[in-house]
């Protein structure tokens, strides 16, 4: 038995045999043109464009219409095909060196890659995997090989892979694949996406788990700890087997329950939303009975460069669609650090998680801001949007973006652009600055919405993306809930929204804390929503309260986990 750690992207527990998704052999020779072939041989370049192009919009519409899930990945690649400056690169290699395509195609691209590889960061990283699909997807056509697909899966299967291209995961069978565990990618890499959307248990950044382990070993992917299990022995299987039959069993119990609504066995009312990336995420989310969306992180986005007025538009015009008259709460560019980065953000500030990001770079970046604020302001025409503001630290700079979005308003307004009356204007509370200001701001904005993942790693300096320190990021900390148990009571006597969508209100064993602080409204992962659901319609308000005042009693952090771990289990049982 051999036991490996990665990052769970996708909860759940599979166990089935490896299958494992090699990778492909497309090495290419250094091989010349003569100068009278040249011209065919940039013909030949631009058909296996074309060719690519082709292969991308199949796919496309097999993962939009067959699978149901975001296509962003596969556009961007296609965008990337079609870059100009990328072609203007090959060709000329063709025409000046005499290379041939395919040869043009790989130095070209490694001149990409060695530029890339000197930006340490995520977001980059995750850029290279996307430039090595392009790449590959060029050089099949042009050396006239086909991608191998997961078309000779027999029974069930867990997918071993260093990486998996957007075509791969879409082309395996769901009924069939049981799980995914992959070398590479965080979060946001596409596989975890798609194995989030697809509800299929998932851990990457496995570093080297595809060359551990054999075609057809027994495997366990642990989606809730991101183990992986190779070849567990049999005590270890019989807990896996009870644990992967419980939590099957306890999520098709819970989307039994998911039209139920969110209510305290004392009659409160709680509003429970999804946080999203994409717009495709609503359908999703309603499924798991939110009731709107709390956080839509506009970041994917900015993926291939600046959005204009119109790729935001087209993004929010679908996701209000999709959710028929319920709220949307549309975040602003919250850029760099852990996030998208862009040439604008510099990406080689020694400190990016204190550097000028997020609104901070909006405030820099006007045009880009504005952008955004007029795509946000059209399209509160159509269903109900609110606006907010990530990483804010001062009241200053919440001043300074009201401004900016009044002065788009009535721009639009000179336009005769429609929009609601009223766009309501909110903050993210992450940033322990302005959780300390919280009375005086919340009589500047309309609603918070208390981002715990910032929070907790900006109020205990703890880098919410370093497994050095993961030890130390603690959401139960004192410190944490004197901060959120603060803000909370400001809001409410400036008689604002308060709100939550951290990934703490997603963790079922923070639910009656959360609730006995006073939180009514919470906004969470949308697998996530029918679990809290189930907690809270087993909570009295006064037994919350309890809670809540025995852990802010508490001098450190494991004594308020182990009260709270204690109370979960006897309200989930089957969840453990
Ligand atoms: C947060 O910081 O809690 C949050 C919800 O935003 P993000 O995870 O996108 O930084
Ligand atoms: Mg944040």
């Amino acid at each position: 038995m051999r036991v490996k750690k990665g990052i769970p992207v996708s909860p759940g527990i599979s166990i089935a045999n490896a299958m494992i998704i090699g990778e492909e052999d497309l090495r290419v020779r250094r091989r010349f043109v003569p100068p009278s072939r040249v011209d065919d041989e940039v013909r030949r370049f631009d058909r296996a464009i074309r060719a690519a192009i082709e292969d991308i919009s199949e796919e496309i519409s097999r993962f939009g219409e067959e699978l149901k899930i975001p296509v962003q990945v596969l556009e961007s690649h296609r965008d990337m095909i079609c870059d100009p400056t990328l072609r203007r690169g090959i060709v000329d290699r063709i025409r000046t060196e005499g290379n041939s395509a395919e040869y043009a195609v790989t130095v070209v691209l490694r001149d990409y890659y060695e530029r890339f590889a000197s930006i340490e960061s995520e977001y980059i990283a995750e850029r290279v995997h996307d430039l090595e699909e392009v790449e590959k997807k060029i050089l099949r056509n042009l050396l006239g090989r086909t991608e191998a697909k997961g078309e000779r899966i027999r029974g069930t299967a867990v997918i071993i892979a260093h990486n998996l291209s957007p075509a791969q995961t879409a082309s395996i069978d769901k009924e069939k694949i049981q799980g995914f565990a992959i070398d590479v990618g965080g979060r946001t890499s596409h596989t975890a996406i798609i194995a989030r959307a697809m509800q299929i248990p998932a851990v990457v950044g496995l570093e080297d788990i595809s060359q551990e382990v054999a075609e057809a070993e027994l495997v366990i992917v642990d989606g809730y700890t991101g183990k992986v299990i190779i070849d567990p022995d049999p005590a270890t299987l019989e807990v896996y087997q009870k644990k992967a039959y419980h939590s099957a069993e306890f999520f098709r119990h819970l989307h039994e329950e998911v039209r139920w609504p969110a209510e305290t066995l004392d009659g409160y009312e709680i509003y429970l939303a999804a946080n999203i990336e994409f717009p495709e995420e609503v359908e999703t989310a309603l499924d798991w009975g939110a009731r709107g969306v709390g956080l839509y992180r506009t970041e994917f986005l900015y993926e291939d460069g600046e959005p204009d007025e119109k790729k935001h538009f087209e993004a929010y015009c679908m996701a209000v669609a999709a959710l028929k008259q319920r709220v949307l709460v549309i975040r602003t560019l919250d850029a760099g650090a852990d996030k998208f980065h862009s040439e604008s953000v510099g990406t080689h500030e020694p400190n990016p998680f204190l550097g000028c990001r997020s609104i901070r770079l909006c405030l820099l970046r006007e045009d880009l801001f504005r952008s955004q604020i007029r795509a946000v302001l059209r399209v509160s025409a159509l269903g109900p949007v609110k606006l907010m503001l990530p990483m804010v630290s001062s009241l200053d700079e919440i001043r300074r973006a009201r401004a900016i979005i009044r002065d788009v308003r009535a721009e639009l307004e000179s336009e005769g652009v429609e929009m609601a009356e009223r766009v309501p204007v909110g903050i993210m509370v992450e940033v322990p600055s302005i959780a300390l200001m919280s009375e005086q701001v919340a009589r500047e904005v309309d609603f918070f919405s208390i981002g715990t993942n910032d929070l907790v790693q900006y109020c205990l300096a703890v880098d919410r993306v370093n497994e050095r320190v993961a030890h130390l990021y603690q959401p139960a900390h004192p410190a944490i809930l004197r901060l959120l148990k603060y803000v909370i009571e400001a809001g409410h006597n400036a008689g604002i929204q308060v709100s939550i969508c951290g990934e703490m209100c997603s963790e079922p064993m923070y639910t009656v804390l959360l609730l006995g602080l006073g939180l009514r409204s919470f906004s969470v992962s949308p697998i996530s929503l029918p679990t809290v659901k189930r907690i809270l319609r087993q909570l009295t308000m006064s037994g919350a309260i309890d809670v809540a005042s025995q852990c802010l009693a508490c001098d450190e952090a494991e004594e308020s986990q182990a009260i709270l771990q204690k109370r979960v289990r006897n309200l989930l049982p089957d969840f453990f």
